[in-house]
């Protein structure tokens, strides 16, 4: 089999790989690949922003590391957090300075800077409540002028294998007519930047993508996983229990003062965090609504930010506002049901400070690594940060070793895909969505943790011993199973620490 040499693979157009190879040096040819179009990734998705101390007048570096050790429970790589918080300011100025992201602003110009839970200041950037989208699409038009940069779309990273300092990876090609074909390329430099892991939940707020196969590829490579239990249950998701992707009410609408209440429409966080209230960190609300949820006998919860000017409230959140006033409730004037739902993974692919893994030429960034800068609960916008600040270190870090590559072929041997001829039984994946489900959502149920984890040990050895054929489905399906294994593992491994 031939195999089409790159410099450096990408895998994942998300914020994170496209920052990476806009970093990356112009005499290295880059690949990159998406699972779908461009636009479909959490990246997409965000809404509150992106935090750093951006406004040195009423803010510090340190305190910005201290929120982000309090938010995380102290389990964070504080060398991480400070190459994060130090670096970080200067990568949100080249966003808005060098790739023309258009940032709220004050009528000064300076920028207008939001709160959001855990922060003790007014630190994050934001183009409305479409920031992700915002940054994106913008980057997006950055990288598509870079000659040396070819971008795949609906393109899956099926296989990737390595021998003798080479990765070999099988490229899975949609058509546009519902038809598949193989591709095959091979580099020294692979950067992993796949995303999330949402999708194993039955209930999240990330994109269809997010199903872990950055993690599951460098997992079956050898490539340490860390922290795939630290997972972030939203507090405020939209709560109309229809569909999987539930639309996250972004945090800024607490930072901007909205309150929590329970089922009898009385405000309760003051209950539970008489300093913090509504603006503590994630996990510490979403617990406490499980809490009140005990106490009053019912999963019906609201948030209400009524008693501010609608028209701020409109301007501010222009994209919530219509979201929700289509699911029939006018947030101007009334409060909005939630409740909380899976939105992001800590852990992920072990790096360290400069994105690379344990694997010589592998490299994570953005949701599906684990840096550590989060520790086990990550402070609200600190995940754009992240995906930015190490993503261009990664960048930098090949940049400094890698001569210009020639593009050429290598041959390698890969068992033929029309080796696979088995047809994928139905029912796997909503199977092990609701195993995950019900042993593990906002705290672990061991008694069911220990039941799910034997069930999917079952799947995993069938997916193992089967002769599937290779579609996107199944390899979806293969990094649900070994995500979920993963983090079951880890979880009852984890029963009696604090
Ligand atoms: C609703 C929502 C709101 C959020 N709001 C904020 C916020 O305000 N601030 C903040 O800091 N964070 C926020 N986050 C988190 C943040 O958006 C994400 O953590 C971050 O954008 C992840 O970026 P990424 O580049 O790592 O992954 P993504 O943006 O998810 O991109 C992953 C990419 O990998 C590709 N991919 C995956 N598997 C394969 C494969 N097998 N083959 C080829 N390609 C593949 C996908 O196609 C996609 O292009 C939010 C998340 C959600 C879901």
């Amino acid at each position: 089999m031939k195999f089409k040499k790159y410099g450096v693979i990408i895998v994942g157009t998300g914020i994170s790989g496209i920052y990476a190879a806009l970093n990356l040096s112009d005499k290295l040819s880059v690949l990159m690949l998406s699972k779908r179009e461009l636009t479909l990734c959490n990246s997409a998705l965000a809404q509150g922003g992106v935090a750093a101390v951006m406004d040195k007048d009423n803010d510090n570096p340190e305190l910005h590391i201290k929120d982000t050790l309090v938010a995380g429970q102290y389990k964070n790589n504080l060398d991480n957090v400070k190459i994060l918080v130090e670096q970080g300011p200067n990568d949100v100025k080249r966003l808005a300075d060098v790739y023309g992201v258009d940032f709220d602003r004050n009528a000064d110009g300076s920028l207008a800077l939001t709160l959001e839970g855990g922060h003790s200041r007014r630190r994050i950037a934001h183009h409305k409540d479409t920031t992700g989208y915002e940054i994106e699409t913008n980057l997006i038009e950055q990288v598509q002028k870079l000659k040396n940069v070819s971008v795949i779309n609906n393109s899956v990273l099926c296989r990737l294998e390595r021998e003798n300092g080479v990765f070999f990876a099988d490229v899975i090609v949609n058509d546009e007519k519902g038809g598949i074909s193989h591709e095959y390329y091979c580099s020294e430099n692979v950067i992993l930047a796949t995303g999330g892991i949402g999708r194993v939940y039955a209930y999240t707020t990330n994109s269809a993508i997010a199903t872990g196969d950055g993690i599951r590829l460098a997992y079956d490579l050898g490539a340490k996983i860390e922290n795939l239990s630290y997972v972030q249950f939203h507090p405020t998701a939209f709560a109309d229990r229809k569909n999987q992707e539930c639309f996250l009410i972004s945090e800024a609408v607490r930072g901007e003062g909205a309150y929590l209440l329970n089922c009898r429409k009385e405000r309760f966080m003051p209950n539970y965090e008489p300093e913090r209230k509504e603006l503590a960190p994630r996990d510490v609300v979403s617990a406490c609504i499980m809490e009140e949820e005990k106490k009053t006998g019912s999963n019906d919860f609201w948030l209400d930010i009524s008693h501010k000017d609608p028209e701020f409230v409109k301007n501010r959140f222009p994209m919530i506002y219509k979201n929700v006033l289509e699911k029939g409730y006018d947030m101007t004037k009334e409060p909005i049901p939630i409740y909380p739902c899976q939105h992001y993974l800590m852990g992920g692919i072990n790096v360290d400070g400069k994105g690379a893994t344990n694997i010589e030429g592998l490299y994570a960034a953005g949701e599906c690594s684990h840096t550590g800068v989060h520790g086990k609960n990550r402070l609200a916008s600190n995940s754009l940060l992240e995906a930015l600040v190490f993503s261009r270190l990664i960048a930098e870090d090949i940049n400094s070793h890698s001569e210009k590559i020639n593009v050429s072929e290598m041959e390698y041997n890969m068992p033929d895909p029309a080796q696979f001829t088995e047809t994928l039984p139905e029912g796997i994946v909503a199977e092990v969505r609701e195993i995950m489900q019900n042993a593990y959502f906002v705290f672990p149920n061991y008694p069911e943790a220990e039941k799910g984890l034997a069930r999917i040990k079952q799947l995993r050895e069938m997916l193992e011993r089967g002769n599937y054929k290779l579609t996107p489905e199944f390899v979806e399906t293969k990094s649900l199973v070994t995500v979920a294994y993963i983090i079951l593992t880890e979880v009852l491994e984890r029963k009696d620490e604090k």
